[in-house]
């Protein structure tokens, strides 16, 4: 007899389900192939003995938007509970702290329990990505990270894995606070400072081009400090990976006070999107607003296409000649739109720079965060820091499977990552 919707017969069924049973009651691996089973096959779930064991009732849990509310399938399992073999599950690791929040999800301090490091833990809701359709950019993000590994100034990522219904990201915990936080208590930075952040942004917005990368939203709140005062770039998840040389590409996206004309039109953009964005972020550093900032929306977009940056002579010629570089609205004929990288490394504003002793991070930072240690959190935002941290993010309890999480199990193949797996 043959079941219908699939190419296996009845008695090849029976005989995987035999074999599943036993490796359920043994519980040897966890849950880990038993649900990529489930999800690659789930006509599976009709069979009696599989939907007991997942306790599927369709009509519940549907509804679960809380962020944590959800938690990760059978996480008393030895190991995670999708099939992708890394080291790391949720409750490796102690949450102690939310430190930011950004569309998908929450940002947590965690100590690892083994090892006692820390590091700062993005946990991504896959049901909010996939009512966003945001896999692709997801994805992205997780296969720049990987790529970002060896650069001083761009955010690591050590693991990455996934439940039935999460997205984890494991990265280098950063604890100097957002640029932006800084930048709001001292409203503006002096140049020799701005021009420091500036070379170090630069730098590894010029290493993601020669990946082929567009980081396409830098603002300050992506811009953070280390615990020494150096730049960490975070946030790849709207960049847009494998652009060629001479490429463009149309996606609109990108936060409104920094986006560039091209992008506000929907025009073709290209790399140069990020020198029109370093532009923005080293206006206000230096200026104390962004270049085209208007609190009625329209008219800042309005300004952004039409209006000439107002540059203040409190800024020196070579900085103002750099903004008005960054910030010509016609890309072709912006700073870096022949040499990229290498148009501002040689520019009279960051003439007092040695790139050789910025890349090894030689250059005494302007400005020390003080930190007295990792769980020192004075420079995050306490609108986050003082929010509960639920016990969910590595809650135990088995919950039912509904058809979602089924789909969003099943959405993010090969998204775990740790150090000895191969890249994929
Ligand atoms: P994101 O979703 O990447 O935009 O992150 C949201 C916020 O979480 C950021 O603006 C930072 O304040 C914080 N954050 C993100 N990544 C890290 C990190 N690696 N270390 C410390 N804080 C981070």
């Amino acid at each position: 007899m043959a079941v219908t919707g699939c190419d296996l017969t009845y008695c090849r069924m029976r005989g995987i389900m035999s074999i599943l049973t036993a490796f359920i009651k043994e519980r040897k691996m966890g849950l880990n192939d038993f649900m990529q089973k489930v999800v690659y096959c789930p006509h599976m779930c009709q069979h009696s003995n599989v939907r007991g064991f997942l306790r599927i009732d369709d009509n519940q849990n549907e509804e679960m938007e809380d962020e944590f509310a959800s938690a990760p399938l059978c996480l008393n399992a030895p190991r995670s509970s999708l099939a992708e073999e890394t080291q790391m599950k949720p409750c490796d690791f102690d949450y102690l702290k939310i430190i930011g929040k950004g569309s998908f999800g929450k940002v947590l301090l965690a100590r690892h329990k083994e090892t006692s490091k820390y590091y700062a833990i993005k946990v991504l809701q896959k049901k909010v990505i996939l009512k966003k359709k945001e896999q692709k950019h997801i994805m992205a993000e997780r296969s720049v990270l990987l790529k970002n590994m060896k650069h001083p100034f761009l955010v690591g990522l050590n693991y990455s894995f996934q439940t039935t219904d999460k997205l984890y990201f494991v990265l280098d915990y950063v604890n100097g606070g957002e640029l932006f936080y800084h930048l709001q208590r001292d409203r503006v930075f002096l140049e020799p400072r701005a021009r420091f952040y500036g070379a170090e942004i630069a730098s590894a917005l010029g290493y993601l081009h020669s990946l082929h990368i567009i980081y396409r939203d830098l603002k300050p709140e992506n811009i953070l400090l280390d615990s020494q005062g150096h730049i960490v770039l975070t946030d790849f998840g709207l960049c847009k990976e494998g652009l060629e040389p001479n490429g463009t590409t149309t996606t609109f996206c990108g936060t409104p006070e920094y986006l560039a004309p091209e992008v506000l039109q929907k025009q073709a953009y290209d790399h140069t999107v990020d020198w029109w964005c370093l532009g923005c972020v080293l206006y206000e550093m230096m200026y104390g607003l962004p270049p085209f900032y208007s609190r009625n929306t329209a008219e800042m977009y309005s300004n952004i296409l039409n209006k000439t940056p107002i540059l203040q002579p409190n800024v020196s010629n070579s900085g103002r000649e750099l903004l008005e570089g960054l910030l010509h609205k016609n890309r072709t004929q912006r700073l870096g739109a022949q040499g990229d990288f290498m148009e501002l490394k040689f520019h009279a504003f960051f003439s007092p720079i040695n790139w050789d002793d910025l890349m090894a991070k030689q250059i005494t930072p302007p400005f020390v965060p003080r930190v007295t240690g990792p769980t020192d959190l004075r420079h995050f935002d306490p609108e986050f820091t003082h929010l509960p941290v639920t016990s969910s993010v590595c809650n135990s309890d088995m919950l039912p499977v509904t058809s979602s999480m089924r789909e969003a199990a099943g959405a993010f193949p090969g998204f775990s990552y740790g150090p000895d797996h191969a890249f994929n």
